[in-house]
């Protein structure tokens, strides 16, 4: 397991299902699976879950759900095409191309229309709608593959943000302990608030991708809902252009910091990767640009779904993401957090603490009921490894979402038996834990933090403490 702080979350398609693959995906430092439900229903995602599970309980999972996203159909064969032909876009089986999950889309259609075709290899202008047909003319590109998405920039077709099948994938990932998901075209405050209403009063995750203008400009009123953000560049790019796409990185990634909130940056980070075992230099520069912007995590798509060198590229990430975070410089985020002002006044404690004892301290142990202590603290960016001990599993891994944390760890059974720990018992307990775990060892000082939610003595003792570890 890489001790890394910055979390790596891959997409798993075909190139990633072998257990040889994934425990190599695994071994070079994935953090969060992350499946994409327009390919997966649920029988899928229990195969998935027991696949990454079966080699680590330390991998989060994610379910994407899609939204308002329009596929086109499996057409058998990709098909050849060239700038300035006719392509017809029918509404049934009865046409060779059609769009399969919303084959009424010509009726909330205009002529004028941009449509771009996965993430912008192919643009189509809809000419005319006659009948049911859409008349179209290739812009840009050689090749139409199947069962590609369909994007509309600025069109309005749908009302709703969750689909019925949206609505069985994510219901199963709640049932399952899927610890996130991450919804697709959340632009405004009230399409986060109908995912979280959804989600009623479960403790999944909730990501939500912004991938239109209006989600950049609504950013403040949506990370107020959400659990955190997905800079989903792929959307972006097609959504508000190719040359607007690194100022928005740039403008999300600090509000989702200065919320509290973790971020991940999505899309073609390594996609030559796909075919080659190395990356270019401006990929590899994306990389360490994300970490260096204060990103919590780097996302691969293709790289791992469908590209020949899945785990080669984790390597890479997690290399540039290891030389990248050498130059990180800590620095106390003032701005409140969303979490609680209570939360942010012991982080910001501890991260000064940290700071200012730079030589001294070798780490941080946080026992975090809920790991949202120990993700607060990481926003600080402190140089000490963080090391979160949660409730259970799902918390363990949830906590995968941020930054800060290098490992976390579960104390079995802590919510019966801590009523009775005192200070001593509680630092001995975990400590031991640390030990046996091999983060810490014998001669280091540790910052403890020990954090019962205000005014209950259940959990664990109230510690804000630094101990020489025996
Ligand atoms: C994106 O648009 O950048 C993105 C992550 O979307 P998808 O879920 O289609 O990969």
């Amino acid at each position: 397991m890489h001790e890394k702080k910055t979390k790596i979350v891959c997409t798993i398609g075909p190139s990633s299902w072998e257990p040889e693959i994934m425990k190599g995906l695994i071994d070079a430092g994935m953090n969060i699976a992350r499946v994409n439900a327009a390919f997966a229903d649920p029988e899928e995602m229990d195969r998935v879950r027991k696949l990454v599970h079966g080699i680590s309980d330390e991998v989060a999972l994610m379910i994407d759900i899609k939204g308002p996203e329009v596929r086109l159909n499996k057409f058998p064969e990709p098909i050849e095409i060239q700038v300035g032909d006719e392509i017809i876009i029918g509404n049934s089986d009865d046409c060779e191309i059609y769009p399969s999950n919303y084959k009424d889309l010509y009726k909330s259609l205009e002529a004028g229309q941009r449509m771009v075709v996965g993430d912008g290899d192919v643009e189509l202008e809809l000419k005319e709608i006659q009948g049911d047909k859409m008349h179209c003319e290739v812009k840009l590109g050689k090749l139409l593959k199947p069962g590609k998405a369909l994007n509309l920039p600025g069109a309005d077709y749908s009302s709703t943000v969750l689909t019925e099948k949206d609505k069985e994938r994510l219901g199963h990932g709640m049932k399952t302990g899927w610890e996130m998901v991450s919804a697709s075209f959340i632009s405004d405050k009230e399409s986060a608030q109908e995912v979280r209403d959804f989600m009623g009063d479960s403790e999944m995750r909730l990501i939500a991708k912004i991938e239109n203008q209006e989600g950049v400009d609504n950013i403040d009123d949506i990370l107020e809902i959400v659990d955190g953000i997905m800079i989903a560049r792929g959307g972006l790019g097609v959504e508000i252009g190719l040359e607007k796409v690194n100022i928005a990185q740039r403008i999300l990634t600090k509000k989702a910091a200065e919320a509290g909130k973790p971020s991940i940056t999505a899309t073609q980070m390594l996609e030559s990767m796909t075919e080659n075992p190395r990356p270019t230099r401006a990929e590899a520069s994306d990389a360490t640009t994300a970490v260096l912007l204060g990103s919590d995590a780097l996302m691969t798509s293709a790289e791992t779904t469908t590209g020949k060198y899945p785990v080669d590229a984790i390597k890479f990430l997690t290399k540039a993401a290891h030389e990248a975070e050498r130059y990180v410089q800590p620095k106390i985020v003032t701005t409140p957090s969303l979490i609680s002002r209570e939360t942010d006044a012991i982080t910001k404690a501890a991260a000064e603490v940290c700071i200012n004892m730079d030589d001294e301290i070798d780490a941080v142990l946080v026992v975090s009921k809920t790991g949202r202590t120990a993700g607060n603290l990481g926003r600080h960016g402190i140089s000490q490894p963080i090391y979160a001990f949660a409730s259970d599993g799902f918390y363990k891994r949830a906590v995968m979402l941020y930054k800060g944390i290098n490992r976390a760890f579960v104390y079995e059974g802590i919510e019966n038996d801590c009523q009775d720990y005192d200070r001593d018992i509680g630092i001995k307990v975990i400590i031991g834990l640390g030990k046996e775990k091999g983060v810490i060892r014998s001669g280091q000082t540790v910052l403890f933090l020990g954090r019962p939610p205000m005014g209950r003595k259940e959990f664990f003792p109230n510690i804000f403490e630094i101990v020489k570890v025996e």
